[in-house]
């Protein structure tokens, strides 16, 4: 069993220990009589940090629990420092204080809020994650508003801001049973280690936390989603969630700039674009109708009748498959024996083949044998098919080919 000091001192940063193990297997590890190196464990995440003996320095790059009551510290380093270290070396440990302070808050911040959520709502805190750049917390209830959201944020950092005290307390199992603790762990141990924090939350937890619910600064509500067993409620501490303010009001700032607008009016801004984009879009397919249904009676005009039928025969330099698909229509429901045969070569290479309704060819047969001699892919019914290719090199004599073979 390793000593634990962060059981007893949070803001224990550096330490002296004694090697009790190193493995290789599965990977490089270290395990010491003591230390202050949280390890994963009850939803935060571990410590970083460094091992030295003298000046040889090992990196800490992940902290666990093992089975039998030990804790991992895994590491990096060359295989000529590492030799420095073997049972019975006096360390020295040193602490990431950045990280650990992140998560201190982090993890304080979802007592007060896990807390505020049954003070207000009785809604109990299920599980807890947390993540590099968020937290969670899973509430076990049916229904969450946007209302309940802004209370419990708002009570939190009023406890918060009233600093009160975050003490460290062990107790036996029988004595934590008396004291109406907000979670009971399931664990079998007989003695518990709780977080008090004063007059507001007592519960069981073998975590890191700050001395003074100050140091916790601010608790920001974000992302709410339905889970399986409840609701989800993202959220950020201290540090984080000034960071995160910040890279909201940047992006927000940026898309306001867009719209040469104030930030809080991005929303409305954004809506009457959309609102433009939707009627510009239904004007353009008006006109593509007009101006699609104008081009097949020009040109089934100037298409001469080849064996009692219209052959139209076309290659457009521009117009999306769409527009060609269109103009395949308007030629072959203006006129009851027409055959289009269209292409077109920007935006990207297509073809088009189209008959009137009662014409004997199989344009999707045609399609399919035309596909396989070009490279494409296409296809479609007995009237209208299509298909798009990788280049349009050609495409004219290619046009011509097939028009020649129906007009045979
Ligand atoms: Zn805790």
């Amino acid at each position: 069993m390793t000593d634990r000091l962060y059981y007893h001192d949070s803001f224990l940063y550096d330490f002296d220990a004694e090697v009790r193990e190193v493995t290789d297997s599965p990977r490089p590890a270290l395990v010491l009589d003591r230390t202050a190196f949280y390890p994963t464990s009850g939803g935060q995440i571990f410590d970083t940090g460094t091992i030295a003996a003298g000046d040889a320095k090992l990196r800490v790059t992940e902290v666990a629990d093992a089975d039998d009551g030990s804790v991992v510290h895994y590491f990096e380093a060359e295989d000529s420092t590492r030799h420095s270290f073997k049972p019975g070396t006096r360390v020295h440990g040193q602490i990431d204080a950045t990280r650990r302070r992140d998560h201190m808050q982090q993890h304080s911040g979802q007592h007060v809020l896990s807390a505020a959520f049954i003070r207000l709502y009785d809604m109990p805190t299920v599980s807890f994650h947390m993540a590099d750049d968020y937290c969670s917390i899973d509430l076990d209830t049916p229904a969450l508003t946007k209302e309940q959201i802004e209370s419990a944020e708002r009570l939190a950092n009023e406890i918060i801001l009233e600093n009160r005290a975050v003490d460290i307390r062990f107790v036996t199992r029988d004595q934590a049973g008396k004291l109406g603790l907000r979670k009971l762990p399931p664990t079998e141990r007989d003695e518990l280690r709780l977080i008090d924090i004063h007059d507001f939350d007592l519960t069981a937890c073998g975590g890191t936390h700050v001395s003074q619910t100050g140091q916790i600064a601010s608790v920001l509500l974000r992302k709410v989603e339905k889970v399986r067993q409840g609701w989800r409620v993202e959220f950020v501490a201290g540090q984080r969630a000034v960071a995160t303010a910040r890279r909201d009001f940047t992006t927000l700032t940026e898309a306001a700039a867009l719209f040469s607008a104030h930030i809080y009016d991005v929303p409305q801004q954004a809506r009457k674009s959309l609102d433009e984009i939707r009627s510009l879009r239904k004007q353009r397919e008006q006109s593509q109708e007009e101006l699609a249904a104008a081009q097949a009676a020009a040109l089934l005009a100037e298409t001469a009748e080849t064996n009692g039928r219209k052959l139209v025969v076309r290659t457009l330099s521009d117009g999306d498959l769409n527009f060609i698909k269109l103009l395949a229509q308007k030629v072959t429901r203006l006129s009851t024996h027409a055959v289009a045969i269209l292409a077109t070569t920007s935006p990207q290479p297509s073809v088009v083949f189209a008959q009137s309704a009662g014409q004997p060819f199989d344009m999707g047969a045609l399609m399919k044998e035309t596909m396989a001699k070009l490279g494409g892919r296409g296809g479609g019914s007995k009237d209208l098919a299509q298909g798009g290719i990788p280049s349009a090199d050609g495409i004219d004599a290619n046009l011509s080919a097939i028009a020649a073979t129906l007009a045979a």
